[in-house]
């Protein structure tokens, strides 16, 4: 099972990741957690130069482009070899990402679908987790969290303005509504344990039959 978790800066993503795989260890699964950009030691190299700025001279498709040769061996690397073992795998981001950062910053809607063709080789997530949250509360936790990090303050992609998040929110749950099947959204603007109970009554409905057995 490949379950995706997608949403804004701030929006608890990992938190809920870690508290997911817990619950379905307890059901005795075998589970991995990976994110991206990155998931394979390839990817990393990726993300790294991504989120320091060391693409800064790409322009959007370039950029993009690196995205999904980040997400190509992620795949290839990581994730079809753990379904392959039967692994549960809990993704950090996935191609609706670049739908929305890549398309919010102007690129192609054609060309992102080229390359997330291109990258995902066919491996669609069984279910998509939007976590939505207001963008003045999820920067306000980010806020937070960069006060007490002390490798420093937000990278360049969580540096932006309001009205950037704004419209990446809307672009997230439009898609989530154009793609209602594999899409559950949760109200991310409550506390981690509201959340926790929102994701495990998505999941529970998606796959209780997969986690008794
Ligand atoms: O929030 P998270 O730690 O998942 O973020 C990685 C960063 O990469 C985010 O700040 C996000 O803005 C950026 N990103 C992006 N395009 C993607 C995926 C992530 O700009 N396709």
């Amino acid at each position: 099972h490949f379950i995706t978790f997608e949403g804004g800066e701030g929006a608890g993503k990992s938190t809920q990741i870690v508290r997911l795989k817990a619950f379905l260890e307890s059901f005795g699964k075998s589970v991995i957690v990976t994110r991206e950009p990155g998931g394979s030691p390839g990817a990393e190299k990726i993300r790294s130069m991504l989120l320091s700025g060391g693409a800064k001279d790409l322009g959007p498709r370039g950029e993009a482009m690196l995205f999904a040769a980040a997400r190509a061996d992620h795949v290839d690397v990581t994730i079809k070899p753990a379904l392959e073992r039967g692994d549960w795998v809990l993704c950090d981001r996935y191609a609706d990402s670049t739908r929305v950062y890549q398309g919010e910053a102007g690129v192609d809607q054609d060309y992102l679908k080229l390359l997330e063709t291109a990258a995902i080789a066919g491996l669609h997530p069984d279910m998509t987790i939007l976590i939505d949250v207001p963008p003045e509360i999820g920067l306000s936790r980010v806020a937070k969290r960069s006060e007490s990090d002390e490798s420093g303050g937000p990278d360049r992609f969580e540096d932006e303005a309001v009205a950037v998040h704004e419209r990446r929110r809307k672009l997230f749950l439009q898609l989530a509504l154009e793609e209602a099947y594999r899409f559950t959204i949760v109200d991310g603007s409550r506390d981690e344990d509201f959340t926790e109970q929102a994701v495990r009554k998505a999941v529970l409905e998606a796959f209780s039959g997969d986690l008794v057995d």
